[in-house]
């Protein structure tokens, strides 16, 4: 089945791929559907956001939809950036500038703990909507490294492979990853009514 990735992110369309390949399900993108549009995030959750998100593109391609909205929640600072990950710091900063900012939040804090959490809702018809959640946890380093991925990869350090999500392939981020867990959820949610 080919599922539409509500997101203009390449990352996470490349996130969802190989997660849905090995479900033997097909990832396609906004820009391989040609359709061009901004879903303003306004829900003050992951959960409705992703629904916002969802439902903006399934009345658009009405296909099967998945959305994701996801961030990153750190102890430190009470859950923030949290549904603002990817405004963080204001506009013009990218993904780079806003890991130096959260680096300079967290300049002086003791507690590293941080979790990454993703929403994912799919949007099947008109009748049938499966919302999940998934959770990674880690620590925020005091520096950035590795190239990998995106985001808050770089800084997120999980213990599993003594690494950053920076320096990890993506294979072994999505072993682990919130969204993967979430997809997990999914999958057998989708087992279910398919
Ligand atoms: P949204 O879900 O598109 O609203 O944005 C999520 C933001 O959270 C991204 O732009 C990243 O800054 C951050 N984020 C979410 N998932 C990840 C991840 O797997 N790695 C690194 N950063 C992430």
């Amino acid at each position: 089945m080919k599922f539409v990735i509500a997101t203009g992110n390449p990352g996470k369309v490349k996130d969802f791929n190989l997660i849905l390949s090995m479900m033997g399900h097909e990832a396609v993108s906004l820009k391989d559907m040609g359709v061009l549009c901004d879903v303003e995030e306004t829900g003050t959750t992951f959960k409705e956001n992703s629904y916002i998100k969802a439902k903006a593109i399934y009345d658009i391609v009405k296909l099967p939809t998945i959305a994701d909205d996801s961030g990153l929640c750190v102890d430190a600072l009470n859950g923030a950036p949290g549904v603002y990950s990817a405004r963080y710091g204001g506009e013009g900063l990218d993904d780079r500038g806003r890991c130096l900012k959260l680096l300079e939040a967290m300049e002086n804090e003791e507690n590293r703990r941080a979790c990454f959490k993703s929403a994912i809702c799919c949007i099947l018809n008109d009748d049938t909507v499966i919302e999940v959640e998934g959770e990674c946890e880690g620590v925020l380093l005091k520096e950035i490294v590795g190239d990998n991925g995106f985001g808050y990869d770089p800084m997120f350090y999980v213990d599993k492979y003594k690494k950053t999500f920076g320096e990890i392939s993506k294979e072994e981020k999505n072993e682990i990853s919130h969204r993967r867990k979430a997809m997990d959820k999914l999958k057998k949610e989708l087992e279910k009514v398919l």
